[in-house]
């Protein structure tokens, strides 16, 4: 049986025996044996960081970048057997997995530049004889807490940005699917990052809250549900920790009567059932604005075609779009939504609950329900999995209002050909992230993620300049270097330059 373990100093190791069952999704059966953190693994853990600190604060930018260079290359040449991992313990296939991959590779370039990025300001004579520069440094041992449903790319929004500024990391992954987590430990270490600067902590709350109480960790970012984003942001931030806490989302897709059809229906298939859809950016609510009911029975019709042919089963055959749930716990959570959905009075369209496959792991089909309305638990919750619901509006500025009156924030997008109704919506809509006919608008690496309201506890975003600012703290120097003995009299006067 394979033995899942930490990453600290270089090496695997844990003082805590292995406990916890590591499920393949897509066959139900048990593939390993994970160590969850003891006391012990966690005062190893957090120790080596803040040991490997110095030095790597005072290696330069330029070979810092050096290594994340041969990283990236590492990252290329072993994408397949990455993606393979993801989907033994996560169950996306396999082309959405290598996506991930790349999506995070895209960090990995962002941070190579690095040197350009910590450039700081100068002014030259700002007082006689005096000058004053500002510049950024790295906070110390910083921490990721990361969830289950991107292994590769949501760690990586993080650590490449943290270790280029000069941090040591310790991640600390999904117990769901943490194979991923050592494996970008391996490639980093043989990429010729020193040990210590980037650590694998497997574990649950305990560790979690070792991280947050620690006083040599000086900052979290956080990607997970909403309670347990709120709760770290809370605590972290009584601890006086630098913290960016990710949460939940309920993701609107605006459907006006003006948009091209057949590319608004694929859309909407990949944005709400890619993944089954388990992404924070998944559109699980699709705003049909028309007065006249004709058309969001047109769209129902389309997606009704297109489920019927959806294929699904184990990620690992190249020729399934769609893989199970995570876990059967979650599979459940799920189904019972669905169940709760028929309840409250939606009309499910398409009844995906069961579904006849040869597989015995954690699959259902996707769902469709129409006639959602505001007030029901499956539009206000996140059910995070293959079910999408439709609401049926009059008006644009009713589907704005209807999104804007929504507890999250993250993600949203509108397909029309009208410029004006585009801008409009991108304008007015409170939302931190807009597509404009683009379903899932995960900014690039260069700009930063991050959703609004209660999608995002903190007040910088994922990678790009938020990223850099929330990995540094910004220094301001003031220099004079004085000839004459005049320049140092009035020593006790207010210093005005
Ligand atoms: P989760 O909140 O259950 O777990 C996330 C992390 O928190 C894991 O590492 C887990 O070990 C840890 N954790 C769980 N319970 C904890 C507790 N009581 N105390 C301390 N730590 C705890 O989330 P998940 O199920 O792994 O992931 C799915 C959620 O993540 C969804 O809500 C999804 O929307 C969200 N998500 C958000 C974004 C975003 O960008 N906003 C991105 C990806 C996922």
């Amino acid at each position: 049986m394979k033995i899942i373990q930490h990453f600290i100093n270089g090496i695997e190791q844990a003082h805590a025996q292995p406990s916890m069952n590591i499920y393949n999704p897509a066959t139900g059966q048990i593939c390993a044996k994970l160590a969850l953190a003891d006391q012990a693994d966690i005062d190893l853990c957090i120790n080596t960081a803040q040991a490997a600190f110095p030095a790597w604060r005072d290696t330069s930018p330029l070979r810092r970048s050096r290594i994340l260079f041969k990283f990236k290359a590492l990252l290329e040449d072993h994408a397949q057997e990455l993606a393979t991992l993801i989907t033994n313990e996560h169950g996306k296939v396999h082309s959405d997995a290598l996506g991930e991959i790349t999506r995070g590779i895209e960090v990995v370039e962002f941070a190579c530049g690095i040197p350009s990025l910590l450039k700081g300001d100068y002014s030259e004579q700002v007082g006689t004889g005096i000058d004053s520069f500002s510049h950024r440094q790295p906070l110390g041992v910083v921490a990721g807490i990361t969830p289950f449903n991107f292994p590769v790319m949501v760690p990586m929004w993080m650590f490449p940005v943290a270790i280029a500024c000069g941090n040591t990391f310790i991640l600390k992954p999904s117990e769901k699917d943490p194979s991923a987590a050592l494996f970008i430990a391996k490639l980093l270490k043989q990429a010729g990052l020193p040990d210590g600067v980037f650590n694998v902590l497997q574990g649950d709350k305990l560790a979690v809250d070792a991280l947050i109480n620690h006083p040599d960790v000086k900052a979290l970012s956080f990607v997970g549900s909403t309670p347990i984003a709120e709760y770290i942001y809370v605590q972290s931030a009584k601890k006086g920790k630098r913290v960016q806490a990710l949460g939940g989302a309920k993701n609107h897709m605006v459907i006006m009567p003006d948009c091209d059809i057949d590319q608004t229906i694929s859309a909407l298939m990949g944005a709400a059932y890619g993944s089954a859809g388990e992404r924070c950016m998944a559109i699980s609510i699709a705003v049909v604005v028309d007065p006249n009911p004709a058309f969001a029975d047109s769209v129902i019709e389309h997606l009704v075609k297109q489920l019927s042919s959806l294929k699904i089963g184990d990620g690992h055959n190249l020729e399934n779009e769609m893989g199970p749930l995570v876990t059967k716990e979650h599979l459940e959570k799920v189904i019972n939504y669905v169940n709760i959905g028929v309840a409250e009075g939606a009309k499910l369209i398409v009844d995906g609950r069961k579904i006849d496959i040869a597989e015995q792991g954690y699959f259902m089909g996707g769902c469709l329900f129409d006639a959602v309305t505001e007030s029901m638990q499956i539009y206000k919750e996140e059910i995070f999995g293959p079910v999408l619901g439709i609401v049926r509006v009059k008006t644009l500025q009713e589907a704005i209002d209807l999104i804007n009156r929504h507890e999250f924030g993250n993600g949203t997008a509108i397909f029309t050909q009208s410029g004006s109704a585009a801008r409009d919506f991108a304008h007015k809509i409170e939302v931190g992230m807009v597509g404009v006919n683009v379903p899932i608008p995960v900014p690039m690496a260069f700009h930063s993620f991050g959703g609004w309201k209660r999608s995002l506890f903190g007040d910088q975003h994922m990678h790009g300049d938020e990223g850099v600012r929330f990995y540094t703290r910004l220094k301001a120097v003031t220099t004079r270097w004085p000839t004459n003995k005049a320049l140092l009299d009035n020593q006790f006067i207010m210093p005005t330059l």
